[in-house]
C-alpha cells in the first residue's frame, strides 16, 4: 500500500517548493541546500503532518498551544519541533523545553518568562526576536528602532540564547522589507555572532526571502492546501 495514500499532492508540493528554493539558492550564489524548509501545521491533521515528514520534511512549525498539546502525540517524532506563533506568558510552560527553538519573542517580559521557566528545568532555550519590519500595528513583534535595546537585555537572560531574527512581511509587500531585514539581520550577527537563523518567507514570498538572506522559510498552505480557518 502507498504511504501517502490520498496525500500524494503533499508529495508534489514539497517537491516543488524544494525546487523553487533550490533554483533561488542557485540565483544567488548561496550554496544548494542552505535554506531550511519547515512545514507550518496549523489546522493540518497529524496524518498529513506525517505524510510531510514521510517526503523528507524534517522541521515543523507550531502557532498554537493548544493545538499542538493536542497533536503532538500523533507527530512522528522524527521531525524537530519549533514555536512560530503569539506566545502569551502564562503558557510558556507548554512549550519551553519541548521545542528546539521559540521563533516568536518580542518583549522582555516574554522573554524574562521563557528564561525563568528554562533555569527551573535546568536548559537553555534557544529563541529568535521576532520583528515587525512592516511596522503593522495589529502584528506581532518588535518595532527595528526597539530591536537593539531588546536584544541587550535577552542576551543578558543566562537561561536563553538568542540564535537570529524572525519576521512576518506584510502580505504582497515590496523587496524593501526583505532587504530591510537582512539588513537588520546581518547587524545582528555581527553583534551576537551565535545569531545566525533568519527564518523569513512563507507561501507565497519563500523564494524572495531565500533572495534576501532567510535560512528558513515556514511554508504551511503551499505543502498542505489552503486553510479552511485562520
Ligand atoms: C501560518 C504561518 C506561516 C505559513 O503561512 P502560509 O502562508 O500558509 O505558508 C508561517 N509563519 C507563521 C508565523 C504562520 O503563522
Amino acid at each position: 500500500m502507498n504511504a501517502l495514500n490520498g496525500y500524494e499532492y503533499i508529495s508534489e508540493n514539497i517537491k516543488r517548493i524544494l525546487y523553487d528554493i533550490g533554483e533561488a539558492e542557485a540565483a544567488c550564489g548561496r550554496e544548494q541546500g542552505s535554506v531550511r524548509l519547515m512545514a507550518v501545521t496549523k489546522t493540518v491533521a497529524p496524518e498529513a503532518v506525517n505524510a510531510a515528514i514521510g517526503c523528507g520534511v524534517t522541521l515543523l512549525g507550531e502557532n498554537r498551544v493548544q493545538e499542538y498539546l493536542e497533536k503532538k502525540d500523533r507527530y512522528l517524532p522524527t521531525a524537530e519541533v519549533q514555536f512560530i506563533g503569539h506566545l502569551q506568558t502564562n503558557k510558556v510552560k507548554y512549550i519551553v523545553g519541548e521545542v528546539s527553538l521559540i521563533h516568536s519573542v518580542d518583549s522582555v517580559k516574554l522573554g524574562a518568562e521563557i528564561d525563568r521557566l528554562a533555569a527551573k528545568k535546568g536548559i537553555v532555550q534557544d529563541i529568535l526576536a521576532e520583528v515587525n519590519i512592516g511596522g503593522e500595528i495589529s502584528k506581532s513583534g518588535i518595532a527595528p528602532d526597539e530591536l537593539a535595546e531588546l536584544l541587550e537585555q535577552l542576551s543578558e537572560m543566562k537561561n536563553i540564547r538568542l540564535k537570529g531574527l524572525m519576521t512576518i512581511p506584510p502580505p504582497g509587500s515590496s523587496e524593501h522589507s526583505f532587504e530591510a531585514m537582512q539588513r537588520i539581520f546581518e547587524d545582528v550577527k555581527r553583534r551576537y555572532s551565535q545569531a545566525d537563523i533568519l527564518s523569513m518567507g512563507m507561501s507565497a514570498d519563500y523564494s524572495l526571502a531565500v533572495k534576501y538572506g532567510s535560512g528558513l522559510v515556514r511554508v504551511g498552505s503551499g505543502i498542505f492546501g489552503a486553510r479552511k480557518y485562520i
